[in-house]
């Protein structure tokens, strides 16, 4: 089963609770798909191998064949091409790797240039106690983050659980990271931008139609709306984790509290369980 913990914005405690959630299992693999700042580790502190680098494929002009005819960069609308009087310009950045401008090119003046954008490790052979991590990363300069989480993705085992961390947000990278996932935890914290974003992730999800809960960090630091708003809109709350001094006191120290503290260890292995039992339901209805 995959289960992706996802949220409208950054600092909602999503990490923390994939990672918690993680360790709280038995034989799973933790994705971290949130390749811009991948932290998971920060926390399982892994050594961590090289798998695979992510490379894109970007157009390399051959500027003596160019006639400056700018059919490239009319086609391109990603701005990534930039056609001037006597002299052509690229963005590797913007571009998406459509091909489209090599296409459209009448005088065989593009050709395929591969880049490094990424680079996908895992849990070192060496590691042989708790979740098997898979981190993503996205290179200096570069934008494009699904291809990484693309690659990253590849490495799912269908036959174990997978748990996978969310890029923040609502944006394309969020999409590939949800692409085919069983299940979705929404993580949210009980404040007026907490709610705002929630309500945004909750589009995203409901547009995707994957199966959602949320999961309320923070609890008791803010006001009931984020609550009220999932009761009106009858959408679970699947667990709550309050403001609790020990709780961010070991967050403080990069210790997951889960490992510390069993009882949340528990509430977690429940968690999984009662998802677990409602998507074998749904699926078999
Ligand atoms: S490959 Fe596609 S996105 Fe990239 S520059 Fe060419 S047309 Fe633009
Ligand atoms: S389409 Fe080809 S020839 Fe025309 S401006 Fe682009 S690279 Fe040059």
């Amino acid at each position: 089963m995959k289960i992706a913990i996802a949220s409208g914005k950054g600092g909602t405690g999503k990490t923390t609770v994939a990672v918690n959630l993680a360790l709280s299992l038995q034989d799973v693999q933790l994705f971290d798909c949130d390749v811009e700042e991948p932290n998971c580790n920060l926390f399982l502190k892994k050594e961590l191998e090289q798998l695979t680098e992510v490379t894109s494929t970007i157009p390399e002009i051959v500027e003596e064949n160019c006639t400056y005819c700018k059919k490239c960069s009319d086609f391109c609308r990603f701005n990534a091409i930039a056609t001037l009087p006597n002299k052509i310009l690229t963005f590797p950045a913007l571009c998406h790797s459509c091909g489209g401008c090599m296409i459209v090119c009448p005088e065989g003046a593009i050709r395929k240039q591969e880049i490094v954008i990424g680079t996908i490790r895992k849990t070192s052979a060496k590691e042989k106690d708790g979740p098997e991590l898979y981190e993503g990363s996205l290179d200096i300069g570069q934008t494009m983050a699904s291809p990484v989480i693309s690659e990253l993705k590849k490495n799912i085992d269908p036959g174990r659980t997978a748990i996978i961390d969310a890029p923040p947000g609502t944006a394309c990278p969020v999409l590939t990271t949800l692409e085919d996932v069983d299940y979705c935890i929404l993580v949210t914290e009980p404040t007026p931008f907490g709610l705002h974003d929630l309500e945004l992730a909750v589009q995203v999800v409901r547009i995707l139609d994957i199966p959602h809960g949320v999961l309320i960090n923070r609890s008791g630091s803010g006001d009931e709306r984020v609550e009220e708003y999932c009761m009106d809109e009858g959408i679970e709350v699947l667990m709550k984790i309050p403001q609790d001094t020990k709780i961010a006191q070991l967050y403080s120290k990069g210790i997951p509290f889960a490992q510390e503290m069993d009882q949340w260890k528990e509430k977690f292995a429940q968690l999984y369980v009662s998802i677990k039992g409602r998507y074998s339901r749904e699926t078999e209805a």
